[in-house]
């Protein structure tokens, strides 16, 4: 695909913003369409999470060849990751192959093995061995499962950065969360599972994309200020909206960029958020 004119762009970037977590042929939506939502959110640079050899993520999206297209033909815009199934024979491959083109890290990770699993030491194995992070789609009973063990594998690849996303990840940030609820309401009782392994693991951090992640923060503002400022080092901006639009009412991630701006307790919690950990993570500016 061509670049877009430089004309095209129409909302300034007056400041970066990194979006980490976005695909390519999302529920049937062209590159075209995908470089102009970023353009209008105002996002300078995006990560393409790619899907395995098989399930499209569960969304159709396009695999690792589809990423590398488009980050290729845009290379100032997009980066990419590389994935796989975590346990079939093509799972090391596959990865490495595309760690070897330029991946910045592995994922999206959304398959239905469990979380605490020989499955995901090989792919946190990989992502030692090339310094790269591993993002993971959590929910419960589908994909990553038994969650509340995942710290153990926090303890066994210390070195490596693990990004969690999804129902079942942002569910948890209540300590009363019951598992078999998807988007739960009402006020927050901080210190559950998710804000545990925030608070005490250096190599965990959070996406704040999709509605599970913004239903995270609306469901109780006060607890969002403060689950912002506290985790303002982990904490990363991604939209993982399939609308074509961008900032039109069907748009999560416009949304999600408006409660962070508005959440935030200062200029600098903000920044860390939209740009600065991502920037420092993927090794990308
Ligand atoms: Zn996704
Ligand atoms: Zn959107």
């Amino acid at each position: 695909m061509a670049p877009l004119a430089a004309g095209a762009q129409t909302v300034p970037a007056t400041e970066p913003v990194i979006d980490i977590h976005q695909h390519t042929n999302y529920a049937g939506r062209s590159d075209a369409e995908l470089l102009r939502h970023q353009r209008a959110l105002g996002v300078t640079k995006t990560v393409l999470l790619p899907a395995g050899s098989r399930y499209g993520l569960a969304v159709q999206a396009g695999g690792n060849d589809s990423v590398v297209v488009l980050a290729h033909s845009n290379p100032g815009e997009f980066v990419f990751f590389a994935n796989e199934l975590p346990d079939i024979a093509e799972t090391e491959p596959v990865i490495r192959k595309y760690l070897g083109m330029g991946a910045k890290g592995i994922g999206e990770q959304k398959f239905a093995v469990e979380a605490d699993s020989k499955s995901i030491d090989l792919i946190a194995g990989i992502a030692r061995e090339y310094s790269v992070p591993v993002l993971l789609h959590f929910e419960y009973e589908h994909y990553n499962l038994n969650f509340t063990r995942f710290h153990k594998v926090l303890e066994r690849f210390p070195e490596v950065a693990f990004i969690g996303h999804a129902q079942t990840w942002w569910g948890n940030i209540d300590r009363n969360h019951t598992q078999s609820v998807m988007y739960p309401t009402g006020k927050v009782a901080a210190g559950g599972y998710t804000d545990g392994l925030l608070a005490d693991y250096p190599n965990m951090y959070g996406d704040m994309s999709a509605g599970s992640g913004l239903n995270a923060l609306l469901r109780d503002e006060e607890h969002a200020r403060g689950f912002l400022l506290r985790h303002r080092t982990k904490l990363m901006f991604g939209t993982d909206c399939n609308d074509r639009d961008g900032g039109s009412e069907k748009c999560s991630g416009g949304k999600m960029l408006a409660a962070i701006r508005r959440l935030a307790s200062d200029k600098t919690v903000e920044r860390s958020i939209l740009y600065d950990n991502a920037a420092r993570l993927m090794k990308t500016a």
